[in-house]
């Protein structure tokens, strides 16, 4: 299947949707929602729009004024887009972060679904399930508070976050309530899941480490091991923990299935995570040294 949709297959009556951030030229997006769209033969787009902080108010005006479908949003608007739509759902408001609009009439509705895409992930691709069980996030930005709070939410026996900045690490472990705490690499070997949710081995991401702050050489046999970051596919710190015997999940199936939520949340479809999967890694395995994507 083409990756982009034939614009034959368009017509005057297609509903538009896209992806809003800065930079949003590589986000793989567009790619995953228009696959979709052509695999259930719906007569949709999504395209990117470039857009920074000081103009998300006036494309979201677009987006009313035109009658878009709704928007995928990412960095850096996820937080003032969850301050400027008409109504914000459950995970977003808890978050204060939106990674998808949706237009129901007049309204702009604000969602989140990194961490529904996250557990869908982890259930699929580690068979993890966190109920009862000691977790720990690396890093407390957008992604991994998200993550922090869906374990919470899941079950986790314990959230433990391990961040850089210890105030940000304290408002992420605050989200898992009294199960959230602020810990440190020395607490990895007791955890059933470590996730890396900082930009570390990154590829193509400026300033990034090549490693997160818990050395893989503390995980072990029994442990799963989440990176968030999708490219490369396997980082040197998700090679390492496999290594010593961990199992390890890449970014790529979160990536998939939090676009296949925001699917979901415009079309009401049940999406088609297959081919989705497939043409993100293609699309990776193509990637040029010029890419730099954002979800
Ligand atoms: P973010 O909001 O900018 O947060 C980055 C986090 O990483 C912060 O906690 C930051 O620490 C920490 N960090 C950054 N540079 C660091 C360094 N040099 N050393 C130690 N810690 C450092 O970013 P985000 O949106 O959460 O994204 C984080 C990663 O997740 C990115 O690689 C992104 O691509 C990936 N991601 C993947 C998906 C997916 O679907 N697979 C979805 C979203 C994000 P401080 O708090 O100290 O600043």
């Amino acid at each position: 299947m083409p990756p982009w949709r034939d614009a034959s297959s368009l017509s005057a009556a297609s509903a538009v949707v896209g992806v809003m951030g800065m930079p949003v030229a590589h986000s793989l997006s567009p790619l995953l929602h228009n696959t979709a769209f052509e695999q259930l033969g719906l007569h949709w787009v999504s395209v990117r729009f470039e857009v920074d902080v000081d103009a998300a108010g006036a494309a979201l005006g677009g987006v009313r004024a035109l009658g878009l479908a709704g928007v995928s949003v990412t960095m850096p608007l996820k937080q003032v887009v969850a301050e400027l739509v008409d109504d914000v759902l459950d995970p977003a408001d808890r978050l204060g972060a939106v990674n998808c609009v949706v237009r129901r009439g007049s309204r702009l509705v604000g969602a989140n679904t990194d961490g529904e895409g996250f557990l869908t992930s982890l259930a699929r691709g580690a068979r993890f399930e966190p109920r009862g069980r000691p977790c720990m996030v690396i890093g407390a930005g957008g992604a991994a508070r998200a993550v922090a709070l869906a374990l919470a939410r899941a079950g986790a026996s314990e959230v433990v976050v391990v961040n850089r900045s210890p105030g940000h690490a304290e408002a992420s472990a605050a989200l898992a309530g009294e199960r959230g705490r602020v810990g440190s690499p020395e607490d990895a070997p007791a955890m059933a899941l470590v996730v890396n949710a900082t930009p570390a081995g990154m590829a193509h991401a400026k300033d990034a480490p090549a490693r997160p702050p818990v050395d893989a050489a503390l995980l072990h046999e029994g442990q799963v091991a989440v990176d968030l970051v999708y490219e490369p596919v396997v980082t040197p710190w998700l090679a390492e923990a496999r290594a010593q015997g961990a199992t390890g999940l890449g970014g790529l199936g979160m990536l998939v299935h939090q676009a296949a939520a925001q699917l979901v949340l415009w079309t009401g479809r049940e999406p088609p995570v297959g081919v989705m999967w497939r043409a993100a890694q293609e699309a990776l395995r193509g990637a040029s040294g010029a890419r730099a994507p954002r979800s």
